[in-house]
C-alpha cells in the first residue's frame, strides 16, 4: 500500500471530478472571473444553507475574521478574548485591527472554557471571538448569555465548522458575524483561496460587501478606504459544487470518525470526545498522547503521516512575544499543544486504509 498522508485533497477532487471541470471551463469561456454571477449564487445557496440572511464572499478566512471587526469598529486599546488554542489567523483577525487578544483556555472539547470567559472581562472588553475547533460547535449558551449581558459583540471563526451545529443551531449564526475560510483542506474546500462571512445585519453585511472592493460600492466612487478582498468566479463556482455535497461529505468524514472511536483502543493515547447538543463535522480528528513523539515516529516508520494542530499556541509564537504572554500563564494550551495529534481524515479514504491505520495505532 503507498503511503497514507494525513490529508488527500486529490481524492475529493476525483469524488466529483467532472462536475468541477464542466464548471472550470463554464467560467472560463463565460469572459467574467471575479465577483459575477457564480459568487451572486454562491453567497446566496450559502446563506440559505447556514440559515443567515446574508453572505459576503471574501477572498480568504483571515480576511473574514479582520474585516468582521474593523467593521465592528473594534481596534486600539480594545481586548477580544479568544482561545489560547487556537490556528494564529483567530489572533491576527484581532491584531490586524490594533485590538489586544486576551486567551481563554480550552475545555476538554478543546474548545474555549466558557466558565472562565467571565474571569477575563475588564471594561476594554469588546468582542468575545468563538473558534469552533477540529469542526465541533462550541458551547453556545453560556457565551451568547455573557455578551449580553456586557454588550459584547459576539464573532464565531468557523474556518473548521461548516455545517456544524449547537442545539440544533448553524455555527456562524449565534453572533454578529460568521466567519468562513474555503482552503483548499478545510470541510467546504476551494482550489485555491476563499472565504466568507455571513451575518443576519443588513447594515454589516452592506459594509462588508463595500469594503471588500476598496471601499465602493459604484466603481470609482469610493465611500472608505478599503480592501481588495474580492471573491473569484472559479472558486466561487467550484464551491457550489461543493456545497451541494456538503453533507454527504460530512456524513463520510463521519463514518470514518465514527469507526475511530469504536475501534481504536490504546492505552497510550486519549480520543476527542462529543459535547451534548453539540454536533462535530470532523474536520480533524485530534487525539492526544504523553507519547506524541514516538507515536508521531512509529507511524511514520510505518508509513502513516501525521500532523501537530497546532505544535505552538499564539502566545508562544515569535510573531506575539510583543504581548508578552509569558510561558506556562495557559497550561492547558501548552499541555494541548505537547499531546495532540491529528491522525489520518479525508473524504475518499478507502476501507482498507482505514483499517490498516486502526490495526497499526493500537499496535503502538
Ligand atoms: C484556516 C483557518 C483560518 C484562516 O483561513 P484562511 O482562509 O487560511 O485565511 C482561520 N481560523 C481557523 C480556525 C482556521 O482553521
Amino acid at each position: 500500500m503507498e503511503r497514507i498522508m494525513p490529508n488527500r485533497l486529490d481524492r475529493g477532487f476525483y469524488q466529483h471530478q467532472e462536475e468541477f471541470e464542466a464548471k472550470a471551463i463554464e467560467v472560463l469561456r463565460s469572459g467574467w472571473y471575479v465577483l459575477g454571477n457564480e459568487v451572486k449564487c454562491f453567497e446566496q445557496e450559502f446563506a440559505d444553507y447556514m440559515g443567515a440572511k446574508y453572505c459576503v464572499g471574501l477572498a480568504s478566512g483571515l480576511d473574514a475574521l479582520w474585516i468582521a471587526f474593523r467593521i465592528l469598529g473594534i481596534g486600539t486599546g480594545d481586548e477580544v478574548l479568544v482561545q489560547g488554542n487556537t490556528y494564529i489567523a483567530s489572533v491576527m483577525g484581532i491584531t490586524m485591527n490594533g485590538a489586544t487578544p486576551i486567551f481563554v483556555e480550552p475545555d476538554e472539547y478543546f474548545n474555549i472554557d466558557a466558565s472562565k470567559l467571565e474571569e477575563k472581562i475588564t471594561d476594554r472588553t469588546k468582542a468575545i471571538l468563538v473558534v469552533h475547533l477540529y469542526g465541533q460547535a462550541s458551547n453556545m449558551t453560556p457565551v451568547v448569555e455573557l455578551c449580553k449581558k456586557y454588550k459584547l459583540r459576539l464573532v464565531e471563526d468557523c474556518a473548521q465548522s461548516h455545517g456544524a451545529k449547537f442545539c440544533g443551531q448553524m455555527t456562524g449564526t449565534f453572533g454578529d458575524v460568521g466567519c468562513f475560510s474555503f482552503y483548499p483542506s478545510k470541510n467546504l474546500g476551494a482550489f485555491g483561496d476563499a472565504g466568507a462571512v455571513i451575518t443576519d445585519d443588513a447594515d454589516i453585511a452592506e459594509k462588508i460587501r463595500i469594503y471588500r472592493n476598496y471601499g465602493s460600492e459604484k466603481r470609482y466612487y469610493n465611500k472608505v478606504v478599503g480592501a481588495n478582498s474580492r471573491l473569484d468566479e472559479i472558486q466561487a463556482g467550484f464551491l457550489r459544487i461543493r456545497l451541494k455535497y456538503l453533507d454527504e461529505l460530512t456524513e463520510e468524514k463521519k463514518k470514518i470518525c465514527e469507526r475511530y472511536l469504536c475501534e481504536l483502543h490504546n492505552d497510550k493515547i486519549v480520543l476527542p470526545q462529543i459535547r451534548k447538543g453539540a454536533t462535530h463535522i470532523w474536520h480533524q480528528f485530534v487525539i492526544r498522547s504523553d507519547y506524541r513523539d514516538e507515536l508521531i515516529k512509529y507511524l511514520d516508520e510505518k508509513n502513516i503521516g501525521t500532523i501537530i494542530h497546532y505544535p505552538i499556541p499564539p502566545h508562544m509564537s515569535e510573531a506575539y512575544q510583543y504581548l508578552q504572554v509569558p510561558e506556562g500563564s495557559l497550561p492547558i494550551t501548552e499541555n494541548y499543544a505537547k499531546t495532540v495529534l491529528s491522525i489520518p481524515l479525508y473524504n475518499g479514504m478507502t476501507e482498507e486504509e482505514e483499517r490498516y491505520i486502526i490495526k497499526v495505532i493500537n499496535a503502538f
